[in-house]
C-alpha cells in the first residue's frame, strides 16, 4: 500500500493525515489514494507496452464514478458486467470502443443497450447467449464483435468462490465447444466472432495457472488458424493477486515476462481486465471501536463497520490486516491480546478479523487495509445499515466522492400499502 504510510504515531494517505479525514467525514469510511489507482494502472500498461494492449479496468472491483473517471482519463477502457455498469461507463464518458462486456446472463435489454452504445466487444459465455446476441444485433442491424469466453479447466489455487476457470464453474465454454462454434461461425450472420477470452479466477499470486491457461488457448488459436479461422483478439481477463498479508504476488512485470512470449506470435490484439490489481491496495476502510467485550473465552472488539460494509471476511474468510490508527508505544503493543474484530450486525459471521493481536481503547480508530477492491462495491444495507461514505485523496486534498447514506435513502424506493 504505497500511498498509505506511517508518520509520527499515525498514518497518512498521500499527504493527508487519516485521522483528520476520519474526524471530518465520520466512520465507517472508505479512503482511496488517487495516485495509487493511477500508478497501478500505469504499472500494468508499462509491463505490456510492447503489445499495446487494451487495458479494461474491471468496474466490479470498485465502481465509484470518480475512480472510473480517473482511470478512463489515463486511457483505460472498462470491463463491465451489467447494464448498471454500462450506465456508469457512459456517465464517465468512457469511449465505447474501449468497453468490453462479460457476464453469464446478459438480458436482451442489456445486449441492446450495449449495441446501441457501440461497445467494442461482448464476451460470450454460452451457445444460447450467442444465438440471442445474433438475433438482437440482427434487429439492431449492427454487426457486433464477439469473444468466446473459454473455460480452460484450470485450478488457479485461490479461494473456491473466486475460481472461475475450473470445469465445474458456471463460466465460459469448453475448448472443444468453442472450436466447434468457431468452425461453424458463418451461422451467426450478425456476429464477428473474432476473439477468445479467458478469466480463470481472482487473487492469483502465481503465474503458473495463467501460463497453463494461455497455452491451452494458444493451441486452440493455432488450430483454428490451420482451418482458416483467424482470431484477432485475445482477452486474458483479470485475476492478478495482491498483498493482503504475507503473499508474494507476481508483479505486473514478471507476469508480462511469462505471458508475452506465449502470445507474441499470435498476432492478436491483447485485452486485459485487471480489477483487484489496480484497486485493492488503493483503498482502506477506517472504523471506530465502539466497545470492548470480554467473555470467558475471548475478547471482542466491536467496531462501527460490519459485514454490510466489507463483506469479504464473512463471505470468503478473506484476510485483511487491521492496524490501530494511533500507534502507541511498544510496551502498549506488547500487552496486546488475541481478539476478534466484529461488527454490530446480527450474524455470527459478521467479523472483519479473527484472532488478531490488538490493544485498543473504546473510541480508537482502526484501519482495515487492502479494501479498495470488492469493498464498497460489495456493500449492502443489510440490517438497514447506512452504507459508508467514500473519500478520495489527491496529494494534500481530500474529496468526498460518495456521501454517507441517510435514513431516508433506506426507504426511498419503497411503497407503503
Ligand atoms: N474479468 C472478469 C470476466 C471477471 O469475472 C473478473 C472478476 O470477477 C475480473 C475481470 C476482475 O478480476 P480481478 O479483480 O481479480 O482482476
Amino acid at each position: 500500500m504505497d500511498y498509505f504510510r506511517a508518520g509520527r504515531n499515525t498514518l497518512y494517505c498521500e499527504g493527508v493525515q487519516i485521522e483528520r479525514i476520519a474526524d471530518k467525514f465520520g466512520t465507517p469510511l472508505y479512503i482511496y489514494s488517487q495516485r495509487s489507482f493511477i500508478d497501478r494502472f500505469r504499472e500494468i500498461k508499462r509491463a505490456f507496452s510492447m503489445l499495446n494492449p487494451l487495458i479494461c479496468y474491471s468496474v466490479k472491483a470498485n465502481s465509484n464514478l470518480s475512480i472510473l473517471k480517473t482511470l478512463v482519463k489515463e486511457g483505460a477502457g472498462l470491463d463491465i458486467v451489467s447494464g448498471g455498469e454500462l450506465f456508469r461507463a457512459k456517465k464517465v464518458k468512457c469511449p465505447a470502443g474501449r468497453i468490453v462486456y462479460s457476464s453469464v446472463g446478459k438480458t436482451e435489454e442489456e445486449i441492446r443497450d450495449a449495441l446501441d452504445y457501440g461497445i467494442f466487444m461482448l464476451n460470450v459465455e454460452s451457445e444460447s447467449e450467442l444465438k440471442k446476441i445474433n438475433s438482437v444485433s440482427g434487429m439492431a442491424k449492427r454487426k457486433v464483435k464477439v469473444s468466446l469466453r473459454v473455460n480452460p479447466g484450470i485450478d488457479p489455487s485461490t479461494h473456491a468462490y473466486i475460481t472461475t476457470g475450473k470445469k465445474e464453474n458456471k463460466f465460459g465454454i469448453s475448448v472443444e465447444k468453442a472450436k466447434k462454434i468457431l468452425l461453424e461461425k458463418v451461422k451467426y450472420k450478425n456476429l464477428d466472432i473474432s476473439g477468445i477470452h479467458i478469466h480463470i479466477g481472482s487473487q492469483i499470486t502465481d503465474s503458473a495457472p495463467f501460463v497453463k491457461a494461455v497455452k491451452k488457448v494458444r493451441k486452440l488459436i493455432v488450430e483454428l488458424a490451420r482451418n482458416k479461422i483467424r482470431i484477432r483478439y485475445l482477452n486474458l481477463g483479470g485475476g492478478l493477486g495482491i498483498v493482503y498479508d504475507k503473499e508474494k504476488p507476481q508483479t505486473a512485470e514478471s507476469f508480462a515476462k511469462k505471458i508475452i512470449p506465449l502470445i507474441a506470435g499470435l498476432k492478436c490484439r491483447i485485452i486485459l481486465e485487471p480489477g483487484r490489481f489496480i484497486a485493492g491496495n488503493s483503498g482502506i476502510l477506517i472504523t471506530k471501536v465502539l466497545y470492548l467485550k470480554d467473555t470467558p473465552v475471548k475478547r471482542f472488539i466491536i467496531v462501527d463497520a460490519a459485514m454490510n460494509d466489507l463483506l469479504r471476511p464473512s463471505l470468503y474468510g478473506a484476510y485483511h490486516k487491521i492496524v490501530p490508527l494511533f500507534q502507541r508505544a511498544k510496551s502498549y503493543e506488547l500487552r496486546a491480546k488475541l481478539v476478534d474484530v466484529v461488527g454490530p450486525v446480527c450474524e455470527s459471521g459478521d467479523f472483519l478479523g479473527k484472532d488478531r493481536r490488538l490493544n485498543v481503547k473504546e473510541g480508537d480508530y482502526l484501519v482495515v487495509l487492502g479494501c479498495g477492491a470488492y469493498g464498497f462495491s460489495m456493500s449492502s444495507n443489510y440490517n438497514s445499515r447506512l452504507r459508508p461514505a467514500e473519500v478520495m485523496v489527491k496529494g494534500n486534498k481530500t474529496y468526498l466522492i460518495r456521501r454517507r447514506e441517510e435514513y431516508r435513502d433506506l426507504t426511498a424506493k419503497e411503497y407503503l400499502i
